[in-house]
């Protein structure tokens, strides 16, 4: 993909409006449109990466990533009771934004994952 075309790189170009929570020279984490929890932000790299897998060829970036999730769960007042971090990757997973992104969820009981 061209990262011209990409929505969450036009969001940190600022050419797309943002609720943005939290910000680093490396990552953005901002509140998601269609919310699907009291807490639902979304942290990005501000590089374009497809997904966590190509992420994961990047160690710094990785780190930051991870390190602002951390940041926003603080932030948000959620690191008790707890809160769900997710990363989509691929048509089975629903990925609709292939800019990597971590969901963090939080605000309610989240249920379990599966079963
Ligand atoms: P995923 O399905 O993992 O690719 O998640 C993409 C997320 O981006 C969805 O939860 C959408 O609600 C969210 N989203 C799409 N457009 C925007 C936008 N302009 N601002 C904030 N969140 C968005």
């Amino acid at each position: 993909m061209n990262v011209t075309d990409c929505l969450f790189c036009r969001i940190v170009a600022g050419e797309i409006p943002a609720t943005v929570v939290y910000e680093t020279d490396a990552v953005l984490a901002f509140r998601d449109i269609r919310p699907k929890a009291p807490v639902h932000v979304l942290v990005i790299t501000k590089q374009h990466f497809d997904d966590v897998l190509a992420l994961a060829s990047d160690p710094a970036a990785a780190s930051a990533l991870l390190a602002a999730v951390a940041e926003v769960a603080r932030a948000e007042g959620v690191v008790e009771p707890g809160f769900r971090t997710i990363f989509n990757t691929g048509p089975d997973s629903g990925m609709e934004v292939p800019h990597v992104h971590a969901h963090v969820l939080a605000g309610r009981p989240l249920g379990a994952l599966a079963g």
